[in-house]
């Protein structure tokens, strides 16, 4: 097995709101705008497998979601910064998997690789990601 990124456990710390959240099923929880910001803040791509939604990939189209790197089970909020984008195949398969354990899974030899780029995106400020979001909404045709 090998040894998932030290820098793992920092973030986790922080994803911690030491309360539980309410039921996160449904699309409720999270404003619209601010889920597209996530998704374009990680470029439309499962962080734990790459896949993008159709259109954007000669790879198998899936359906994105958002996954919360510290489950909601274990006191993780619903924070930009515990939010990641994840494909609906990564994110049943994970379900409640301790992060680490699921990079094991999911990325094998690459989980230090992908788990440093999940530090990296969380990391960024997704203020203009929001503008962006929100100037994409406003374009649709109503
Ligand atoms: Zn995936």
């Amino acid at each position: 097995m090998s040894k998932p990124a030290a820098d793992l456990n920092a973030f986790q710390n922080t994803a911690k709101t030491g309360k539980k959240n309410a039921a996160s099923s449904g699309g409720g929880w999270i404003k619209p705008y601010k889920r597209l910001a996530i998704y374009l803040r990680d470029g439309l791509s499962c962080v734990y497998c790459g896949a993008t939604p159709d259109a954007l990939s000669n790879r198998k189209p899936v359906t994105l979601t958002l996954d919360h790197l510290l489950p909601q089970s274990y006191g993780g909020s619903n924070g930009e910064g515990n939010l990641v984008t994840c494909c609906l195949y990564c994110n049943s398969k994970r379900g409640n998997m301790d992060l680490a354990a699921w990079l094991d899974v999911a990325c094998g030899d690459d989980a230090r690789r992908v788990s440093a780029l999940i530090v990296e995106h969380t990391a960024l400020d997704l203020k203009p990601f929001k503008a962006e979001a929100k100037a994409m909404i406003a374009r649709r045709v109503k």
